[in-house]
């Protein structure tokens, strides 16, 4: 177990204990929703492209299933482990009740550097790793998806490697696929969209006026770069972007659409980008904006640096960016945090209807998707947000009190067996 993990598997622990003491569960129900209900490690072989043979580990993590099959991304990362996993997993349980989907939570990965692999040796993991998995997943058992490090030919991967085990052809076996192979319309700038819907929210109840919002965003990925992009369309001014090797400022606004292109032209980075300056990652976090969205990877904001943090609202674009003790701090100085299982649940929610619409055979149009995300997030938020000035507590303590509660009346439901 890696520091990292570690850290976020007692986070997740702690947000639950938080959320079972407001909703005044038992002790049993609460080690109920603790414990996994499945966690597997797999041995993941594969052949390099010189034919060495490289050995990998794979996770994969069903929390819980009272609401549905389970439910939540792959992830190749370097750092994952089965407590990160864990901890990824739970809060997947708690982000599709709060989105009121019909799932439970899960998350799986393989701890490996996905930029050091050859695109056929990336191919080779996905469908060794999927293999693997065939007994546990399927539409109506777990429905894995993109996440940090795989994208949608890596579920275009897993489904045909699913698809030539068992015989069948069941594109609901994944999400997050290719338009080809039953994708989503509006699937690939889902999350980023709700992260834009919940963070507009958030503006407008605090009376800010969006033509002088300006916006930080760190993390210039799949979420982030839409996020910056959809935030300048909505009127708001990205001061400043970053990715892995650091970021580009200008107090004057950024054009978004240009550092996408700077970047995809072969730059590999928003480093270079003419006529801004370069800050570092640390730095732009920091900064004196509105509104900041770390929407790259967990634990940047934690008690080293979260008195330093001069945003008036904080969009959790990225799983578990802020880190428990951080959350009091930001607190403290009035700084408002949208959580990851509201801010960044429009994934997921358009999950949903991708996987309806295999289920269907019958494919929706991208206003029809883009309509129905607007209302699953508008209504999350609103409800999360009525529930945190009810009860006086924190928008992410209102998130977790909400879907906790409904898996907590799922159980309570159902029963148990035997
Ligand atoms: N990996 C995304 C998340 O953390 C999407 C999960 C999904 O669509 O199942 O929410």
């Amino acid at each position: 177990m890696s520091l990292g993990s570690d850290v976020a598997l007692a986070t997740a622990q702690r947000r639950l204990a938080t959320a079972a003491r407001h909703l005044g569960l038992s002790d049993d129900m609460h080690d109920l929703l603790r414990t996994p209900r499945r966690a597997v490690t797999i041995s993941v072989p594969i052949r390099r492209d010189d034919g060495e043979l490289l050995v990998l580990t794979g996770y994969r993590v069903q929390h819980n299933l009272a609401r549905g099959p389970a439910k939540g991304g792959v992830r190749f990362h370097a750092g994952t482990d089965l407590a990160e996993v864990q901890a990824l997993a739970m809060a997947m349980t708690w982000k599709t009740a709060l989105m009121n989907l019909p799932y439970g939570g899960a998350k799986g990965g393989v701890a490996v550097e996905p930029g050091l692999l050859s695109a056929a040796e990336k191919e080779r993991v996905a469908r060794r790793y999927a293999a693997e998995l065939v007994p546990l997943i399927g539409p109506d058992l777990d429905i894995p998806a993109p996440d940090v490090g795989t994208d949608e030919q890596v579920m275009a991967w897993m489904m045909d490697t699913y698809a030539a085990h068992t015989g069948r052809t069941a594109p609901g076996v994944v999400t997050g696929k290719p338009l080809s192979v039953g994708g989503s319309a509006g699937r690939a700038g889902a999350t980023s969209r709700g992260i834009v819907i919940t963070a507009l929210a958030a503006l407008r109840e605090r009376g800010h006026d969006l033509g002088s919002t300006t916006v930080a965003v760190q993390g210039f990925g799949k979420v982030g770069a839409l996020a910056a992009l959809y935030l300048r369309a909505a009127g708001c001014r990205v001061v400043a972007v970053s990715d892995v090797k650091g970021g580009v400022h200008d107090p004057g606004g950024l054009d978004v659409a240009a550092l996408m292109r700077h970047v995809a032209d072969g730059a590999d980075s928003v480093i270079g980008y003419p006529g801004a300056d370069v800050i570092g990652n640390g730095e732009l976090l920091e900064l004196d904006v509105d509104l900041l969205v770390p929407a790259a990877v967990e634990n940047v904001i934690t008690e080293a640096n979260a008195d330093r943090v001069r945003a008036g609202v904080v969009v959790e674009g990225a799983n578990g960016p802020v880190s428990a003790e951080a959350d009091q701090a930001l607190a403290d100085n009035g700084v408002v945090v949208v959580p990851d299982i509201l801010a960044n649940g429009g994934g997921v929610a358009v999950s949903h209807l991708e996987w309806v619409q295999n289920l269907r055979g019958y494919p929706w149009s991208e206003v029809d998707v883009r309509r129905q995300l607007r209302e699953v997030m508008e209504r999350a938020y609103h409800e999360v947000s009525a529930l945190a000035a009810e009860r006086g507590v924190s928008l992410r303590e209102a998130a977790h009190i909400i879907g906790v509660g409904r898996v907590v009346e799922a159980h309570q439901t159902r029963g148990l067996y035997p």
